[in-house]
């Protein structure tokens, strides 16, 4: 059949070698087209923006990649750093009462999304389950991030959501993961943000006669406010994988200005003389719980087998 006109568009999903592509331009404009790739493209992901050309048998082609403004990665079990899912503007770390919150996993989330250049925001879920016994610990927790400047959001999934525009808010205008430990409640936020979107994405696929395909690769949501969800399994453990000495150190933001100004080039940071991490610690730089998290993170990933 014959080529129609390059355009733009946006990759929502992957299925192997075929990509599930929506035209932002055009008469298809809205519509979901499944494309092939043309050959030596380099990777593609979610969240992609490419130029496409519609083709014969409502097959697309995608012809050319678009400059990406960020890239989330993870490796693969031999360690070798895999492209996920591109341009994110945020990722939503949720945390809540229960299961209670560890630094240590906080941090590690954290780093990853510094070091990916993506911007994180700290979600308290299970706001209804906050009492007497946790409310300090809690509070004092969230006060540590909002003094690194992180911004920091509250809600309960299982509050009406009609009660609760703290999440639209959040996610409206922007493209939105979320990650988080097991048990915090991402899947129930996900649900009730997505509703029908996910069975219509669904059909979506149907229609192009090639049947559902299930996949466990990143997908790409329009949510009613406006943003876009991109999820996956994978996705919401990010950051949860071996990173190097030096991820870590310019994961920490208030770390970060002090790379390289200890005494000793190959300082540890445990407790060698003319640390500068130390020093900032006993300033009140950092506070004793970072500095804990920082040096065991450190310590663990001296100890891996990587
Ligand atoms: P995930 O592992 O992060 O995806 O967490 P889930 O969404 O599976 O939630 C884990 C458990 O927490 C489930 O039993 C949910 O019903 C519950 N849960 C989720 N959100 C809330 C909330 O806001 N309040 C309360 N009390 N429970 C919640
Ligand atoms: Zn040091």
């Amino acid at each position: 059949g014959e080529l129609g006109d390059e355009q733009s568009g946006l990759i929502i999903a992957h299925f192997g070698k075929q990509i599930d592509v929506e035209a932002l331009e055009g008469e298809h404009r809205g519509e979901v087209i499944r494309c092939h790739v043309r050959a030596n493209l380099g990777s593609l992901v979610t969240g992609d923006r490419v130029i496409w050309r519609p083709g014969s048998n409502d097959l697309g082609v995608i012809v050319a990649q678009q400059e990406r403004d960020n890239l989330l990665q993870r490796p693969d079990k031999f360690g070798q750093l895999k492209p996920v899912a591109a341009n994110i503007d945020q990722i939503i770390l949720v945390i809540a009462p229960e299961p209670e919150p560890h630094d240590n996993l906080i941090d590690r989330y954290l780093v990853a999304a510094e070091n990916c250049d993506i911007r994180p925001v700290l979600l308290l879920n299970k706001t209804d389950l906050i009492n007497d016994t946790n409310r300090a610990s809690v509070a004092a927790l969230l006060d540590r991030y909002a003094r690194l400047g992180y911004q920091i959001e509250q809600t309960s999934a299982h509050r009406a959501p009609e009660d609760d525009h703290t999440i639209d808010n959040l996610l409206k205008t922007r493209t939105s993961v979320f990650v988080g430990q097991s048990g915090v409640g991402k899947s129930s936020i996900i649900r009730r943000l997505l509703g029908d979107e996910s069975i219509r994405i669904g059909a979506v696929s149907e229609s192009t006669g090639k049947g559902v395909h299930t996949t466990t690769t990143a997908r790409l949501f329009h949510l009613d406010c406006g943003g876009n969800l991109i999820d996956s399994p994978g996705i919401r453990e990010f950051g949860l994988w071996h990173m190097g000495v030096e991820h870590l150190e310019y994961g920490f933001r208030e770390i970060r200005p002090l790379i390289g100004t200890c005494r000793f080039r190959n300082c540890r940071h445990q407790a060698e003389p003319g640390c500068a991490l130390l020093e900032a610690e006993e300033k009140g730089e950092i506070s004793p719980e970072r500095m804990q998290s920082f040096r065991r993170i450190y310590t663990e990933i001296e100890n891996s087998d990587w």
